[in-house]
């Protein structure tokens, strides 16, 4: 897991963001972006009960909205009324 995919990650440009909890800065990839022991699953539809079926470019199945359709698996769920957390 990388600070990226963590819920502390606040995201400052496409290269960087920072740490909600020790506020450094960390990559968003390569050296040095590896999680550390503090980290929680960022609320995202890959770990969301309601997502399936992940194809190769991480678009998958969403079946907790009103009508089943397909998302990515990187979409942020911190406004989805159906997000539930695996
Ligand atoms: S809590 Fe750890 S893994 Fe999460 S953003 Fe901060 S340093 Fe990274
Ligand atoms: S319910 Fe929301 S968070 Fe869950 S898979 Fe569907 S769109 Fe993503």
């Amino acid at each position: 897991m990388r600070h990226y995919d963590c819920k502390n990650y606040i995201n400052l440009d496409c290269e960087k963001g920072m740490c909600a909890l020790c506020k450094a800065i960390v990559p968003i990839d390569g050296e040095n972006s590896n999680a550390c022991p503090k980290f929680k699953p960022a609320d995202k539809c890959s770990n969301c009960k309601n997502f399936s079926k992940p194809d190769k470019y991480g678009i998958g199945i969403c079946t907790g909205l009103e009508k089943e359709n397909w998302t990515y698996s990187s979409m942020n769920a911190c406004t989805c009324s159906g997000y539930e957390a695996r």
